[in-house]
């Protein structure tokens, strides 16, 4: 990725308003952002402006920190940006494409930004974003293990055998938020430590651009005095020999001195390929743990975590309803969520299972699953090895009656079916039946791990 000509400013926005775009999800984009444009730039300040005064205020509380940020990332000599109220030109959904014009209102000029400068230090050291401290994040099954390594390099940093400290897991499952938990954690702690996170593109971005300026020397000097260094997303580095290099002599570097290492990935450090195998065996030295895709009870209790915080009252049944439907990751779930808390306020109307699905109706309907209740009973049953005809049958024996709950269990789950329909297709049961295996499963899965397991990967199974 050669870094851009300075000048270049619809591209620039166009991969500001991409980045935002993968940060947030799709429907927080859509939902805020998607109607910014571009006003001006003039020497270190940019204008973006917005239709609506709410949406210029919301987006200016909640993602100005971020514009700001990735604004100066592209360019040194930015230092503000202001959001205004425009009116809407209609040229919005143009502008998302490479290829914009942007908007220049009469006596402005939309002179090109400054080449960038010299990055002074600091800059070097990408925002910590407030929200994701160790208070906010919610602990459940699949990331107990991740969280608890985390609090722990968090309080003794480069302790032997959690060092490096790699973190991987799926999109939106928490690796960012618990990787700026540490780094809170360790600055409250001893506020002179460094510590240093970025994005492994970041990484990148830096690296080439001190080849470019001819400062390299200074690039390696600064990174080897933190005492911390996290690196985000290192799949990003793969296929960038150069890059992985420079890492590698960097990370070697800082171990050598008893500095702590945090990385974090998409895949664990074994599927990395394309990252060297002396790099990949180093990262797998230390503590390697993974976020487990989230399970209904987390999603619920992440959905409660933050619905009262954001002091908004919304029934169990919507919050019920979203923790269902909206199952791919957490980051999509906040955004269903915080559409929800917008509407109220805006509207100053309880939130209701009806106002929810009309608010969220194209995005349930984009979650929307076809599973049948026959077809969850023939995967439960070949999942234990069993007849379909042992999913109805009167049987009651351990090992035939467990999967069937496992069935009514997922029925209820990944069905709209009512319990006395359920019960009427486990071979005529009464709900009372269907609603005992609800709950007792409910109340396995947080016992019995290998039970867990099988409810994880049968709904997984069914899901795609
Ligand atoms: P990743 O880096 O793994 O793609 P993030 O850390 O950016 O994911 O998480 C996406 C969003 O979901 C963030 O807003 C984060 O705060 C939220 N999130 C993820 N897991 C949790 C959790 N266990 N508790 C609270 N919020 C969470
Ligand atoms: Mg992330």
């Amino acid at each position: 990725m050669p870094p851009e000509p300075p000048g270049n400013t619809a591209a620039t926005w166009a991969r500001i308003r991409a980045r935002l775009r993968d940060e947030v999800g799709e429907v927080e984009y859509r939902t805020w952002l998607r109607q910014m444009s571009l006003s001006s730039i003039e020497s270190d300040e940019v204008v973006i402006t917005l239709p609506t005064r709410f949406l210029r205020d919301w987006v200016n509380s909640h993602y100005g920190d971020r514009l700001r940020a990735f604004w100066q990332a592209e360019h040194g000599g930015v230092r503000r940006v202001a959001i205004l109220v425009a009116p809407s030109t209609g040229l919005e959904e143009a502008q998302a494409g490479l290829a914009q014009r942007v908007d220049v209102p009469p006596g402005r000029s939309a002179r090109p930004a400054e080449p960038r400068a010299p990055e002074a230090r600091s800059e070097w050291i990408a925002p910590l974003e407030p929200r994701f401290t160790f208070d906010t994040f919610v602990v459940g099954k699949p990331n107990e293990f991740a969280h608890a390594c985390a609090r722990r390099v968090a309080e003794r940093p480069a302790t032997p055998g959690f060092n490096p400290m790699f973190l991987y897991g799926g999109v939106g499952l928490g690796k960012t938020h618990l990787m700026h938990a540490i780094a809170w954690t360790i600055r409250e702690g001893e506020p002179t430590r460094t510590v240093a996170y970025m994005s492994a593109e970041k990484f990148m971005y830096r690296f080439i651009n001190s080849l470019r300026t001819q400062s390299t020397m200074e690039f390696k000097e600064t990174l080897r005095a933190v005492d911390v260094l996290m690196i985000d997303d290192l799949q990003f580095l793969i296929g960038k020999d150069n890059t992985q290099e420079e890492f590698f002599h960097t990370f070697n570097a800082l171990v050598d001195q008893g500095k702590q290492i945090v990385v974090s990935s998409d895949k664990p450090p074994a599927d990395l390929a394309g990252i060297e195998d002396r790099l990949r065996t180093r990262l797998g030295h230390g503590m390697v743990a993974d976020l487990h895709a989230t399970t209904y009870e987390l999603r619920l209790s992440i959905l409660q975590a933050k619905a009262a915080a954001a002091q908004v009252t919304i029934p169990a049944k919507v919050l019920e309803l979203l923790a269902n439907k909206i199952t791919a990751n957490v980051r999509e779930l906040e955004g269903a969520l915080n559409r929800l808390v917008a509407h109220a306020n805006l509207f100053g109307r309880p939130v209701t299972l009806d106002s929810a699905q009309e608010v969220l109706g194209d995005l349930l309907r984009a979650h929307e699953r076809r599973v049948s209740i026959e077809e969850i009973q023939r995967k439960v049953a070949d999942h234990y090895n069993l007849r379909m005809n042992d999913m109805i049958s009167a049987r009651r024996a351990r090992n035939v009656a467990r999967p069937r709950q496992v069935a009514m269990y997922l029925a209820k789950q990944l069905t709209q079916r009512s319990l006395p329909e359920i019960g009427r297709r486990f071979g005529g049961r009464d709900h009372t039946t269907v609603m005992h295996a609800v709950s007792r499963v409910t109340e396995l899965i947080g016992q019995d791990v290998a039970l867990a397991e099988d409810v994880a990967l049968l709904r997984k199974m069914l899901e795609t």
